[in-house]
């Protein structure tokens, strides 16, 4: 192979992003100098974070360059190597985006063993998205013995594996989800005792339902209307955890209608409700813990995944704009090349 496919990142969004927005091209492989690796793709993974990296507002991250290619967590093998670190059949983890065979410096490269797990989960429950999960109740959420914990986006890598590690620690476990499809899976398959479809019209008083003794927790990974919902219920000395906020990613204004500030305030106020923000790379040095509990958790299957395949990195730009409208069912994961584990 002499040619490297890449998506490219056209123009910014204004609002909700379109296909017009990317540009894929081929290029010529060059050569690869001291201490660089050459990978072939084989998976690539979509996340929501993405939709945050196309626009230039201001944020914890660099956004990227118009003209760019567009970034992302890669899994790879390794064709080429003049960096000590990495031998020619390697199975890597990298940053290298939605490109079929980048070259890099081997810097935040990491070896993976095809052994213990099969390797696309080194970009969800294995990865950024476990790890997510996995600090934000180690550090924030504090999950304790017959609490309930609600989650939104409950079928997805960060929701159905917060959900999971929260029912280990013993908590009562309720998800949020679009439909009743993913509802029946969030209970049947990640164990949620229950999962309320945040489009029905009964939404609020099924999640009053499904919630008698209050809310101790409230993972954020939506906000929009299903905060608004979630905030009569919050106990006293509740949690709030925010990890994502994906019905606003794409907002150009503020909506109409009623103004929940206040009732938001009020209540961290009264139930002395403890709200934070965080970023999983806060947690680097938690990596190593994470990657050993989380592997023992998926081999005696405690926690389980779902991934939603998409074949073809030409099909990367339509898979971020569905995985942004709530139409994924699973991690995202793009089929780039062939798995030579499988
Ligand atoms: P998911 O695969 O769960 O994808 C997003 C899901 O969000 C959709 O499938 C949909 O699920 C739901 N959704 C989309 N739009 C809306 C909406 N308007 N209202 C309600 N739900 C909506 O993503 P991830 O598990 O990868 O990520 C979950 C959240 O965590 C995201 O907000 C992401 O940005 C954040 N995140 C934060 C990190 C951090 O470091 N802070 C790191 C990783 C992720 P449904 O159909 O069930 O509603």
């Amino acid at each position: 192979m002499t040619v490297n496919t890449q998506v490219l990142l056209k123009s910014r969004p204004a609002g909700k992003p379109s296909i017009d927005n990317f540009k894929i091209i081929e290029t010529k492989i060059p050569d690869i100098q001291d201490g660089q690796i050459l990978t072939r793709t084989i998976y690539l993974s979509l996340d929501p974070y993405m939709r945050g990296r196309m626009s230039d507002a201001r944020s914890y991250a660099e956004p990227v360059p118009l003209g760019g290619v567009m970034i992302g967590g890669a899994v790879g093998i390794v064709e080429q190597s003049k960096n000590d670190r990495f031998e020619e059949g390697d199975i890597v983890v990298t940053h290298t985006g939605w490109q079929s065979h980048p070259i890099c410096d081997g810097r935040g490269v990491r070896k993976l063993s095809p052994s213990s797990a099969p390797i696309s989960t080194a970009l969800g429950v294995l990865g950024m998205p476990g790890m997510t999960s996995y600090v934000g109740l180690k550090h924030i959420a504090l999950p304790a013995e017959g609490e309930t914990l609600v989650v939104a986006a409950a079928t997805g890598p960060v929701g159905s594996t917060v959900g999971q590690i929260a029912k280990i620690k013993g908590c009562r476990t309720v998800g949020i989800a679009g439909g009743a499809e993913k509802c029946a899976y969030a209970k049947s398959k990640f164990g949620f005792d229950n999962c309320i479809n945040h489009k029905s019209t009964d939404f609020a008083d099924e999640l009053a339902a499904a919630c008698p003794d209050g809310i101790d927790i409230y993972w954020e990974n939506v906000a929009g209307p299903v905060l608004e919902t979630v905030i009569p219920h919050l106990n006293f000395f509740s949690r709030i955890p925010v990890c994502g906020l994906i019905a606003q990613y794409s907002m150009t204004e503020l909506p109409s209608g009623r103004d929940y500030l206040p009732l938001l305030m009020r209540c961290i106020l009264t139930n002395r409700s403890r709200v934070q923000g965080f970023i999983v790379t806060d947690y680097n040095s938690d990596f190593k813990e994470f990657v050993s509990t989380m592997t023992s958790w998926v081999e005696n299957r405690r926690v389980v995944f779902k991934e939603h395949r998409i074949k073809g990195l030409e099909n990367a730009p339509e898979g971020l704009l569905e995985l942004l409208e709530g139409n994924n069912f699973g991690k995202v994961i793009v089929e780039v090349s062939r798995d030579p584990t499988i």
